[in-house]
């Protein structure tokens, strides 16, 4: 990115963040709406407050210092083709002074204000564009709007795409030319250069439309192929065994639900494949996805082979080591389950590696520990992922990679409950099982969304619970754009409870930015404190069952599948437990979407309708498989997606290693690398 004049390292970090790191990415990314500053319009028709363009001759060029010389102005004066004359100012350009001349042609768009020397009309840091005598192309009418991270703007990013269009022509084109004349799509450099400078929006809207289409397509062969090359991979097939799985029903001390009855029925049949099993897993949290896995696990067993888990935390994978024994022991007393992380002593360690080595550990669970340290299993048969989300490519294939030889079956979980279309879309190569019934018993959350003067209230509910022996998670409202900001606010309203609210009550913080949220998590697990102040951070599966209020700040930034999972963290132990979601300054239309929480607790019910409402990309996250919003937006087209399948399906008959079309397969394996953020 550096190439470009004007970017800075801090530049390129941020553009990194939007997932841009080359001057192709920059290309790629096309603005996701348009701002309309309408056809060119004399100065003598501007009013204070409007958007407009103004096409004129600068009669003045002129650089200052602020007056406490703070900023760097570049004044200017523009007259139009009738003599009228608007004011110019921009603030910290300074190069902007040495590139305008007086003479110059230009056009700017901007908002029109009273000049603060009250005779002309200003604009302050007007888009503008040096134009000839056939009017802008650029500026006025639409202007675009780039996705952003701290410290960028759009008007920036349209300085550097506008440097680098000439590059288009040398991006390399992804979809064979027969393909494009199959759905009549535009080619990518005609693409990339109607989508940043359209005409008029219908260009701009079928660059989109080629852009989401090539992104599926790279996705859909990324899968086939995956799908192809797995398929020539042998395992060792685990054999059904009937009075297997009626001893792990009958060691577990309660029934299992229909959907965990299917579950493992659907990985019972895949594992006695010859091919390895490539399944995912999605179940809401507390559906009961361990027990699924435990089942898996007393089958590998019985057929000799190890099992190994990995989960993201420490604190994780202990929970795991205590339920896999609690539901495998009784009923299979020789199973030895072991647990592996990097808090362990040498000597522990030692024993644990040594046991999986020789087969005697039958199932091991861990964290990444199990990845990066020297583990060997003598027979590794399964190979389990939780929260796999939170795992690269890589990670997995290392976590495969730990059997001596051959290759284990694999089952992935996901708490993130992922309507079924969009699963498939985006995880194609995985075959899915889903948990969509709760285990029986479940006392559900009362969700109540309570509007900004309120606030008091939900302290009390707060207060009335920790006076009860219970605990609470407060939330922080979600920041988008950083990690620190995030962080940093975070730590200002702990200040702010533990000083003005609940001085009386003790209080913990937990962030993303903080190195040990596991010791933090833990201590509050084990009542260290009453409240817990967090970031989203603590979505992930922890159980606190001593836990009983959920309050959410700003609820309105979070979608409705984050807030599902956000309260998924009480209500896990015996005790009633009610999710308060405050929503700081609430339309009535993020209200209503609010209001879905109180009525529902069906995760992917909620899913679907933060899909309908806010896009895929919303609930999927920013940048799931680096995708751009037009593709995640295209997921939600069915016909769109069967189509996008079959060409993926016929480009791969025809030429199965896609030898023809290395732009297209080198997209593919990247798309691949990219199928997990975080
Ligand atoms: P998750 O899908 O979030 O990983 P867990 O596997 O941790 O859920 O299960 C949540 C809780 O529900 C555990 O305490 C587990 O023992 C219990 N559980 C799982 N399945 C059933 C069932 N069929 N009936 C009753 N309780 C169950
Ligand atoms: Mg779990």
């Amino acid at each position: 990115m550096s190439e470009l004049p004007r970017v800075t390292p801090a530049d390129a970090k941020r553009l990194a963040r939007l997932g841009i790191r080359t001057v192709g990415d920059l290309l790629l990314d096309l603005p996701y709406d348009w701002e309309w500053y309408g056809e060119p319009v004399p100065v003598a028709r501007l009013r204070a407050g409007e958007q407009a363009t103004v096409v004129g001759r600068l009669v003045r060029v002129l650089a200052r210092r602020s007056p406490r010389g703070r900023l760097d102005l570049t004044e200017a004066v523009l007259q139009d083709d009738e003599g009228g004359r608007l004011q110019i100012v921009w603030f910290n350009q300074p190069y902007l002074a040495r590139q305008l001349r007086a003479g110059d042609r230009l056009a700017v768009a901007g908002t029109v204000r009273l000049s603060r020397y009250g005779r002309l009309p200003e604009m302050q840091n007007p888009y503008h564009e040096r134009v000839g005598e056939d009017g802008p192309r650029r500026v006025g009418g639409l202007m675009p709007k780039y996705h952003l991270t701290a410290g960028l703007t759009s008007r920036r990013r349209a300085a550097w795409v506008e440097v680098a269009l000439p590059l288009a022509e040398q991006l390399t084109e992804p979809v064979p030319p027969a393909a494009l004349a199959r759905h009549h799509l535009l080619p990518i450099a005609e693409a990339v250069r109607k989508g940043h400078r359209p005409r008029e929006l219908g260009e701009w809207r079928r660059a989109c439309n080629r852009m989401a289409f090539a992104e599926l397509l790279e996705l859909q062969a990324a899968f086939l192929l995956a799908r192809r090359r797995m398929a020539v991979e042998r395992a060792t097939p685990i054999p059904y065994r009937q009075e297997v799985i009626e001893a792990f029903k009958a060691g577990l001390g309660f029934q299992l639900t229909r959907a965990q009855r299917r579950a493992i029925w659907d990985i019972y049949r895949d594992l006695q494949r010859e091919t390895p099993m490539n399944r995912l897993l999605d179940g809401d949290v507390g559906s009961g996805k361990t027990a699924v896995a435990a089942a898996a696990a007393a089958m590998v067993h019985a057929a000799g082979l190890q099992t190994v888990i990995m989960a993201p935390t420490e604190i994780l994978a202990r929970q795991h080591l205590g339920a896999f024994r609690a539901y495998l022991e009784r009923s299979f007393p020789e199973l030895r389950v072991e647990l592996l992380v990097s808090g362990l002593g040498a000597k522990e360690r030692r024993r644990v590696k040594a046991a999986a080595a020789s087969g005697h550990c039958a199932v091991l669970v861990g964290t990444h520990a199990l990845i990066e340290e020297d583990v060997a299993l003598a027979a590794l048969g399964l190979a389990v992922v939780d929260e796999q989300h939170r795992f690269g490519t890589r990670q997995r294939e290392l976590l495969r990679e730990r059997s001596r030889h051959g290759r284990p079956h694999f089952l992935a979980m996901t708490a993130t409950p992922i309507p079924r279309s969009l699963a498939l879309a985006l995880y194609g190569e995985m075959a899915l099982s889903i948990i969509d019934e709760m285990p029986p018993g479940r006392t559900p959350v009362a969700t109540r969304v309570i509007e900004p003067g309120r606030r008091e209230e939900a302290y009390e509910v707060v207060r009335r619970e920790v006076r009860a022996g219970h605990q609470a998670f407060v939330i922080c409202p979600l920041i988008e754009a950083s990690a620190t900001l995030e962080a940093k606010a975070a730590t200002a309203e702990f200040e702010r409870l533990r000083r003005e609210v609940f001085p009386d009550l003790r209080l913990a913080l937990v962030h993303g930015r903080m190195r040990d949220k596991d010791a933090v998590m833990r201590a509050f697990r084990e009542g260290g404190s009453d409240i817990l102040v967090a970031t989203s951070v603590v979505e992930v599966g922890v159980d606190v069952p001593g836990a009983t209020v959920m309050l959410v700040e700003g609820a309105e930034r979070f979608g409705l599948a984050q807030l599902h999972q956000l309260r998924g963290r009480v209500g896990r132990g015996r005790l009633r437990s009610c999710c308060l979601l405050l929503a700081d300054d609430p339309s009535a239309k993020s209200l209503e979407r609010l209001r879905l929480m109180e009525q529902t607790t069906d995760g992917f019910r909620l899913a679907q309708e933060d899909m309908r409402l806010r896009g895929a990309g919303e609930l999927m996250g920013p940048r799931q498989h680096g995708m751009s919003d037009v593709a995640m937006e295209a997921l939600q087209r069915p016909e769109l997606l069967s189509e996008v399948r079959q060409e993926a399906q016929r480009l791969l008959d025809e030429d199965p290693g896609l030898d023809r079309w290395p732009g297209l397969w080198q997209a593919a394996q990247r798309r691949l690398e990219l199928t997990s953020i975080s």
